[in-house]
This record gives structure tokens, C-alpha cells and sequence, in this order.
């Protein structure tokens, strides 16, 4: 048992229990698979088209209390009881982020490892982190973000005996998506769309890494699997936008059958 003090009057108690680990179930050809995008412009794009954006709406005021709470500190006498004061307020701003940003992404990784039996992610260490667009609060949210809902999704998927592949990043945002085509589309940071003149696919740019994703993923362990054709995409060519909120509020961005 672990017993952590926050610094805001809040504690957390953590019990450690050890639950056997399910067995991998295996991968067939009924096995629903998806690949994920990770990006700084949008938290995550799935190879189904989904698309999930402005993890900052979310977080942005309590970033903003952090910055607020961290000036009054500043400003106190060190060690004086005003300044302990003022330091439980800030370690107070930080819990509530940190709440929330975790709340939003145990329900994000929960939904998908509950709807898809592998999950195809990117392995971070292999992604230019520094790719994207972006303020530095951006890059900072998904940085963190990042780490957390990868681990969270691999954390979960082993729970349920499914998988997690990891796939190195190289030229994922380059390549053609198109199964066939082979040609790599180099991109600058404001390119949104991969239009590609061999085959004359025209798709949004991290939809067409996410699909790179997915069949990177088949072509390692899918057996039976068959590649996801771009224009089979549920979008065909663009992304559905799914608010943030419709994930706090209901669990999950996918739409209530
Ligand atoms: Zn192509």
C-alpha cells in the first residue's frame, strides 16, 4: 500500500493487488483492429477517421490557475505562513489538471481498448517529438498526454488480453496509405492534406499516417487481416471531429449505437 500526500490537503491511497494476467488472445481475421496517430495539431487521429482535437479547451484554465497561483507565490516572503498558504493553492491547481487530464484519457484509452482487439500506436521514442505545428503549451499538453495514454491503452489492453503494437514512426506522415502505392509525399508542417501524384489519393495528412499505422501493424502480426484501403474509410477522405467533451461527458468518442 502506498499513501501519497499531494501538498494541497488531499492525499491518495494506492492498493496493490496482483491479478493474474489474462493469456494474449490471438489474432484472427475477425479480430477489429485500429491504427492511432498521435500529433501535436490533434491530440489523435484514428484510421477510421476520427479525429480528436483541443485537448487545450479542455486544460487551458487550469493551466492558466497554475500560472496565476504560481505569480502570488512569488510575490509571498519565503517560508512565511502566507507562503504555505499559497503553495497548498498551487499544488491545488496542479491536482486539478492532472485530474482532469487523467480522466479524459482513462476514458479515451478505456473506449478503445473496450471497441478494438489491437491497437496499433506509434512507438514514441522512434516520433519526432518536435514535429507539428503549435504553441509550446500545445506541445506540452501532448507531450505529457501522450506518454500517458499510450501507457494507460497498453496498461488496459493487457488487462484484457489484447494487444498493442508498437510501430516505429519512420516515414509514417510520408509514405502513400494507398496498398500498392509506395510513394513518399514529403510534407512541411502546413500541409495538411497527402496528395499524392502516383496514384492520386487525396486524403487529410494524419489520417493517412494513421492508416499507414494500421497496415504496418497488419503486415507485422495480422494474420488474415486485411490492409485498410484509404477510401474504404468511414470518411472517405477527411476527418469526423470529435469534441473532447463528448468524451468527458459520455465515456467515450464514439457515437451511442
Ligand atoms: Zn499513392
Amino acid at each position: 500500500m502506498v499513501i501519497k500526500e499531494y501538498g494541497c490537503g488531499d492525499w491518495k491511497i494506492v492498493l496493490e493487488l496482483e491479478v493474474p494476467k489474462p493469456d494474449k488472445k490471438p489474432i484472427t481475421e475477425d479480430c477489429d483492429i485500429i491504427g492511432i496517430d498521435l500529433n501535436v495539431s490533434n491530440f489523435l487521429v484514428d484510421s477510421e477517421g476520427r479525429e480528436i482535437r483541443n485537448l487545450k479547451n479542455l486544460l487551458y484554465n487550469k493551466y492558466k490557475r497554475i500560472k496565476k497561483e504560481q505569480k502570488k507565490l512569488s510575490k509571498k516572503e519565503k517560508g512565511s505562513n502566507n507562503w504555505k498558504k499559497q503553495k497548498k493553492r498551487l499544488a491545488k491547481a496542479h491536482k486539478k489538471l492532472r485530474d482532469a487530464r487523467r480522466d479524459f484519457l482513462h476514458k479515451l484509452s478505456r473506449a478503445y481498448v473496450d471497441k478494438y482487439d489491437v491497437i496499433a500506436v506509434e512507438d514514441l521514442d522512434s516520433k519526432n517529438l518536435s514535429e507539428g505545428e503549435g504553441s509550446v503549451l500545445n506541445r506540452h499538453i501532448a507531450n505529457y498526454a501522450w506518454n500517458e495514454f499510450t501507457s494507460l491503452v497498453a496498461y488496459k489492453a493487457s488487462q484484457a488480453g489484447e494487444q498493442v503494437i508498437e510501430i516505429r514512426a519512420k516515414n509514417t506522415t510520408k509514405n502513400c496509405s494507398n496498398p500498392g502505392c509506395s510513394n513518399k509525399v514529403d510534407k512541411e508542417l502546413f500541409d495538411r492534406v497527402h496528395e499524392c501524384r502516383e496514384c492520386g489519393l487525396e486524403i487529410d495528412r494524419d489520417l493517412n499516417a494513421a492508416i499507414n499505422i494500421v497496415n504496418r501493424a497488419i503486415s507485422l502480426v495480422g494474420q488474415g487481416l486485411s490492409e485498410v484501403k484509404p477510401l474504404d474509410t468511414s470518411t472517405s477522405a477527411g476527418t469526423t471531429l470529435v469534441p473532447v467533451s463528448r468524451v468527458v461527458e459520455q465515456g467515450s468518442p464514439f457515437q451511442n449505437p
